[in-house]
C-alpha cells in the first residue's frame, strides 16, 4: 500500500518541466521574489570574483596576472551591482522585468566570458571554472526546466568552442573545468525544479482532496483549522497566535466593479497573505472576504505587527480599475503567550472580536485582543 503511494508520489524527469511551470506560473509573486534576490547574490557573487581576479589572484598568485579586461570588467560591473542593488532593495518589481534582467545579466557574464576567451593573452581562462555555475543559478529561476538544461548546455559549448578555436593550448583544462560545473549546474537545476514540481503535485493532491480553496489556491477554512488544531495540541508550550483578516467594505468592490473584480481582488489578497505569513506559519481563507493566519510561534508582539502590518500595506497596494474605491483590511489578533492556552474555537472569537473592535472604529488597522 505504501508502496504504491511512494511509487504515485514520484515524480518522473518529464513531469518536472510541465509541474514547475505550473508552479511558476501559480507563484508568479514568489517566484519572482526569489529571482530578485538571485539576482542580488549572483552579482554579488560576481563581484567577488572580479574583485579576485583584479587583486588576489595577481598579489598572491603571479602565475595568473590581469589584464585590462578585467580591469573593465570591474568598473562595469560596479555600475551593474549599484544599478540591480538599488533597483530591488525591497519591492517586488513586475515578473516581466526581472526575467528581462535576469536574461541580460546572464548575457552579460556570458559575453566578458568570451570576450576573456577570446583575448589572446596567457590569462584569463580559470573564469570558465565558474561561468556555468553561474549562468545555471541565474538559468534556474527564469525559465522552465527544459529551457533551462537546454541553454546550460549551450552556453557551455559555446565556452568549449571559443577555446578550441581561440585557445587550443588550454583545451583540456577549459573542457575539464566547464563539464564539471555544468554538471554541479544542472545539478542545482534539477534540485530546485524537482522541488517546485513536488509542491505543485502536493497542492494538486491536497485540492483532490478538498484542502484548497478553488478561487484562491490556498488552504480553505477545514484545512486550516484542522491544521492549528493540530498545532495547538502538539504543541502546548509555544507562543502562537491566530490572525483574522476581513477585507473592508468589500461589497462595494462588488457592486462598483462586478464580481469579477471582486474575486480578482480576493485572488491578490490571498497571495498577499500567504507571503507575509510565509512557509512556516499557515494561511487560509475562510470564506467569502475573510482570511486568517495561523503563527505558529512568536517572540515579541513586534513579529506579529510586523505581519499585519505587511498585510495592511500590500492590500492598499492592489491594483483597481479606477480610484471610486480602493482596497484596505482589518485584523484582529488573539496571541497567547507561553503560559496561556485556549482551545483553536476560543482563539478564533477572540480574535474576531478584536477584528469587531477595529470594523468600529475606523478599519483598515489592526487590533490585538485583550480581556479589557
Ligand atoms: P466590512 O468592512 O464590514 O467587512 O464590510 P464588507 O462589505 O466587506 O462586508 P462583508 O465582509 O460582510 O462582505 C462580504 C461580501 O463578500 C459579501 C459577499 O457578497 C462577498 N463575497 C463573498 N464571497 C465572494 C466571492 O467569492 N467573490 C466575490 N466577488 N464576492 C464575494
Ligand atoms: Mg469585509
Amino acid at each position: 500500500m505504501e508502496k504504491e503511494q511512494k511509487k504515485a508520489d514520484r515524480i518522473t524527469f518529464f513531469d518536472i518541466d510541465k509541474l514547475s511551470r505550473k508552479y511558476m506560473k501559480d507563484n508568479e509573486e514568489e517566484v519572482t521574489n526569489n529571482n530578485q534576490r538571485m539576482l542580488k547574490t549572483i552579482s554579488i557573487i560576481y563581484f567577488v570574483v572580479i574583485i579576485c581576479y583584479n587583486i588576489i589572484v595577481p598579489v598572491f598568485f603571479n602565475e595568473w596576472g590581469v589584464n585590462y579586461i578585467y580591469q573593465i570588467a570591474l568598473i562595469v560591473h560596479i555600475v551593474v551591482l549599484a544599478v540591480i542593488l538599488l533597483r530591488y532593495r525591497k519591492t517586488t518589481r513586475s515578473s516581466r522585468e526581472v526575467q528581462i534582467v535576469s536574461a541580460a545579466f546572464q548575457l552579460y557574464v556570458m559575453a566578458f566570458l568570451v570576450i576573456v576567451s577570446v583575448v589572446p593573452f596567457d590569462n584569463g581562462q580559470p573564469a570558465v571554472y565558474f561561468a556555468p555555475i553561474a549562468m545555471g543559478f541565474a538559468v534556474v529561476f527564469i525559465y522552465s526546466f527544459k529551457t533551462a538544461v537546454i541553454l546550460g548546455i549551450i552556453e557551455s559549448a559555446c565556452l568549449i568552442l571559443t577555446t578550441v578555436i581561440v585557445k587550443p593550448d588550454v583545451l583540456f583544462i577549459n573542457v575539464f573545468s566547464t563539464i564539471l560545473s555544468l554538471v554541479v549546474a544542472i545539478y542545482l537545476i534539477y534540485v530546485v525544479y524537482s522541488n517546485r514540481a513536488k509542491e505543485s503535485k502536493h497542492r494538486k493532491k491536497l485540492r483532490k482532496m478538498g484542502q484548497i480553496d478553488k478561487l484562491t489556491n490556498i488552504y480553505n477554512r477545514a484545512a486550516t483549522e484542522m491544521m492549528s488544531q493540530e498545532y495547538i495540541q502538539a504543541n502546548r508550550n509555544t507562543k502562537y497566535a491566530l490572525m483574522i483578516i476581513d477585507i473592508d467594505e468589500f461589497k462595494s468592490v462588488n457592486d462598483t466593479y462586478g464580481h469579477q473584480t471582486g474575486d480578482m481582488v480576493i485572488q491578490n489578497v490571498a497571495k498577499i497573505i500567504e507571503e507575509a505569513a510565509g512557509p512556516r506559519n499557515i494561511a487560509g481563507r475562510m470564506g467569502g472576504d475573510e482570511f486568517m493566519i495561523f503563527i505558529k510561534s512568536w517572540d515579541k508582539q513586534e513579529d506579529i505587527k510586523e505581519i499585519a502590518a505587511q498585510v495592511l500595506r500590500n492590500a492598499q497596494k492592489i491594483e483597481m480599475p479606477d480610484d471610486r474605491v480602493s482596497v484596505s483590511c482589518s485584523i484582529g489578533v488573539c496571541a497567547l503567550g507561553e503560559d496561556e492556552w485556549m482551545e483553536y474555537d476560543d482563539m478564533f472569537s477572540c480574535a474576531d472580536k478584536a477584528l469587531y473592535y477595529i470594523k468600529e472604529n475606523g478599519k483598515n488597522c489592526c487590533a490585538f485582543y485583550s480581556k479589557e
